[in-house]
Order: structure tokens, then C-alpha cells, then sequence
């Protein structure tokens, strides 16, 4: 089935706002497994939105419409569309109350206008407005099904949860089922590589996505059985994890903070930090899981050289030798951490988060991650692209995917 929204109002094609109800609406389709084939934008323009309606019903089974439903002059979505489907407007005696209502309960004064708000196409399903005054509609003409929504997300989205999304869902018995695959330490298009033939598979659909510095794979799998939907992503998953292996951190809510410190909860294990370019960005994320306290225990944000000196007892000689960023202060920022707190691991960034400070030697994006256990410890050496938020996030990342390998 393919569906089409068609979103009235001027003040979108003027830029005023941005169209969050098409948004809206087209991520509920998808995830009923309803094609969306087209958004169009039109203004509070009868001849132009009789043009859309044109096209749109040669093309599309449902027609969505929002916006336009409002009292006043400019509002002719339903004159337009009922014109358009050679369609009555007929007065619903129940709407017409309703709003007469609302108004003695504002206390607003109700002008003639208002009455057109109870106008609907005939034959249409009428759906009720809690929060508002303009009810929306639901009819069926020449095979199409066409609804028709106020414009404002407040009014609109209740309505869809309510009416729309049912009333579409009752149009196929198909199941859809989603799982969303976790993936970090390859850049996105190489994953889209990796994996190139799966994105063209139908059913189930892999779609990647980037965001909150990993890759992500949505495996969307449809069928009229839900054991069966599963599966289908099971198999997906499956393959997905011959070919990332280990790059693969986590599922649906898994985030790579949780997945770690669930990993050393297990294990008994404790963690104390240390950063300077992160600045804290490590431990707020370590500490946004759920009982994070009985893992970690201590953490440091030691941005300048005497603090790295005087409170994680770095040596000055390594500092002036090598610098702050590097491998050897990685090292002792990590030791010592661990050391200090009395925890098992040490986790040390120090790196130049930019857009300034770098040099040739040591470019921006340059970041030493440091990581002590007992005696010893490994230093992994990064060089992130990107601007200062992003190389801070890596950084981040990077090190909480050492304690996961
Ligand atoms: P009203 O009764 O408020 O006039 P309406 O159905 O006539 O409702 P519009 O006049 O088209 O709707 O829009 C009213 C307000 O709703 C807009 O000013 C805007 O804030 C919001 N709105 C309309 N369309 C959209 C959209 N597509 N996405 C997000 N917001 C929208
Ligand atoms: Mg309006």
C-alpha cells in the first residue's frame, strides 16, 4: 500500500516552521510497514492544493492531509478536498455541540466561522479533537483513503495515536519487527560496504544510520507472524555478526556504556578515571548507567599539567619530556589512577581536542588512551577527524571499548 502526506499550510513553504507532523507521521508508517512514497508541501492555496490532490490520487492508495482545518478564511483544506472527491460538506450535529462547548468553557466569544468546523465530506468517520476545536476525518472515495488532520503537533498527534494509527494498522495484517544491531570501530561507510548487498534486501531491510559516535544497522523484518518476523532478523543478526564479529557492542538499548559496566559488575571488577581533554565526558557517561556505583570509584579530571603532577602524581620530567599528550603520560595517568583509588582498572585520555594546539607532530584530533590493570597497561594511540565535540566523543568511546575487548 502506498501513501502519500500532503502538509498545507504557508507558513511551511515560507519557512516559519518546520513540518515535524510529516515527520511525525511517516516514521508511524514505516513502522506499520506502509510505504511512503511522497511529501508534499503546499500553501493555503485551493487551486494549488486541487493540483496535488490531482496527482496525488493518481499515485498513492492512502492520502494523508494536515493543516488547514481551522475556522478562518485561509483554511480550506476540506472545502478542497471534498470539492476535489465531488464530496457534500455536510454539517455533523455532534461536532457543532461539541464546539459550542468548548467555547462556553473558554469563554471565548463563538463567531459563524466556527460553525464551518463541523463541516465534513460525507460519509466521512469523524475524529474527535480533545484538544482543540477542529475534529479531523476519515472517508473512503474511488478506492483511495484519504484522512485529513489539523495542522498543530499538539492536536494532530494524540488524534493519529488514537484513530489513525488503528485504523491503518486494520489494513494489513502484517507484523513488523524491528532490531537495531550496535557497531563501533569501523566508520560508517565502510560498514555500508561490508554489508552493500544486504541493504538492497526488501524484506527484512537493513538501513544504516550514524549518530552518538557509532554505526548502526536497523534490521526491519514484516510478516503476518511475529515468530516468524523474529526469525527473519535472527538470521540478519546473524550474518551480521559473521561479518563485524567483536565490532559488534550491543542491540536495541544497549549503549557501549552499559554494556562495559555490566561487563565488569560481573566480573567484580572496579574502575577509576582519569581525563583532561574529555573532561569529564568518560565518567558521565560511565555514570549514567544504573548502578554504576558499584563499579566505579574514583574519577579525575586533571586538565593542566600541575594537576596531572600534583594530584595523579604524573612526573614532571615525563611531562616536559614528552609532553601531555602522549603515550608516556597516557601511561602514569592511568597507573596512578588505578593505584590512588585502589580499583582494578585505570582508565587515562589526554589528547588535543582542538580546534587549537595542534602541530605537526601532534595534530588535533590526537588522543593517547590509557588503560592500567595489575602491572600493566596498554595505550592506545587515536587520531580522530572531526571537530572538538566529536573528537571528545571518540576519545570517550575508544576507551570504554578497551575494557569491553
Ligand atoms: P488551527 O485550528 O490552529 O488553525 P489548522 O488545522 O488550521 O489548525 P494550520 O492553520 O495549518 O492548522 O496550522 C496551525 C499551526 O499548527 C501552525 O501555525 C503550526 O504552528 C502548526 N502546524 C501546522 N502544520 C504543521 C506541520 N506540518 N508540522 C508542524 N506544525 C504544524
Ligand atoms: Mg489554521
Amino acid at each position: 500500500m502506498k501513501c502519500e502526506i500532503i502538509s498545507v499550510g504557508t507558513e511551511l513553504l515560507l519557512g516559519q516552521i518546520a513540518n515535524t507532523d510529516a515527520k511525525f507521521i511517516s516514521e508511524k508508517l514505516t513502522s506499520l510497514g506502509i510505504d511512503v512514497h511522497f511529501q508534499t508541501n503546499v500553501g493555503d492555496n485551493k487551486s494549488r492544493l486541487l493540483e496535488c490532490l490531482k496527482i496525488a490520487s493518481n499515485r498513492s492508495d492512502i492520502i494523508i492531509l494536515t493543516g488547514g482545518l481551522g475556522p478562518t478564511m485561509d483554511d480550506l483544506t476540506k472545502e478542497t478536498v471534498a470539492e476535489f472527491f465531488g464530496l457534500k460538506l455536510i454539517e455533523d450535529t455532534d461536532t457543532k455541540l461539541k464546539i459550542e462547548a468548548y467555547f462556553k468553557k473558554s469563554m471565548r466569544k463563538m463567531t459563524q466561522n466556527n460553525y464551518k468546523q463541523a463541516l465534513f465530506p460525507e460519509g466521512s468517520k469523524i475524529l474527535p479533537n480533545d484538544n482543540g476545536t477542529a475534529p479531523g476525518c476519515i472517508f473512503e472515495k474511488n478506492g483511495k483513503k484519504v484522512v485529513i488532520l489539523p495542522g498543530p503537533p499538539s492536536e494532530l498527534i494524540p488524534m493519529f495515536n488514537n484513530y489513525v494509527y488503528p485504523f491503518l494498522k486494520s489494513l494489513s495484517n502484517d507484523i513488523i519487527v524491528s532490531r537495531v544491531i550496535k557497531i563501533f570501530g569501523i566508520g560508517e561507510s565502510q560498514v555500508e560496504m561490508m554489508v552493500s548487498d544486504m541493504l538492497l534486501s526488501k524484506n527484512p531491510t537493513v538501513a544504516p544510520l550514524i549518530g552518538n559516535g557509532f554505526v548502526t544497522l536497523r534490521i526491519t523484518a514484516k510478516s503476518d507472524d511475529v515468530q516468524k518476523a523474529k526469525k527473519m532478523i535472527d538470521n540478519i543478526e546473524a550474518s551480521l555478526r559473521k561479518i563485524f564479529g567483536e565490532y559488534i557492542f550491543g542491540v536495541d538499548d544497549d549503549t557501549m556504556e552499559s554494556i562495559v559496566l555490566n561487563l565488569l559488575k560481573n566480573k567484580g571488577f572496579t574502575l577509576s578515571t582519569a581525563e583532561s581533554c574529555t573532561g569529564g565526558l568518560l565518567s558521565e557517561k560511565i555514570t549514567s548507567v544504573p548502578g554504576a556505583s558499584e563499579v566505579f570509584k574514583f574519577g579525575a579530571i586533571t586538565y593542566s599539567n600541575e594537576s596531572k603532577e600534583n594530584i595523579l602524581g604524573v612526573s614532571s620530567e615525563i611531562i616536559r619530556k614528552h609532553g601531555a599528550v602522549s603515550e608516556e603520560t597516557a601511561r602514569e595517568m592511568a597507573m596512578n589512577v588505578k593505584n590512588i583509588s585502589k580499583t582494578d582498572y585505570g582508565l587515562s585520555i589526554t589528547g588535543i581536542a582542538g580546534p587549537s594546539g595542534g602541530t605537526i607532530e601532534k595534530p588535533v584530533g590526537l588522543v593517547y588512551i590509557g588503560l592500567a590493570y595489575k602491572d600493566e597497561i596498554y595505550v592506545k594511540k587515536l587520531i580522530s577527524n572531526g571537530n572538538r565535540d566529536k573528537v571528545r566523543l571518540n576519545s570517550a568511546m575508544h576507551a570504554l571499548d578497551m575494557l569491553r575487548r
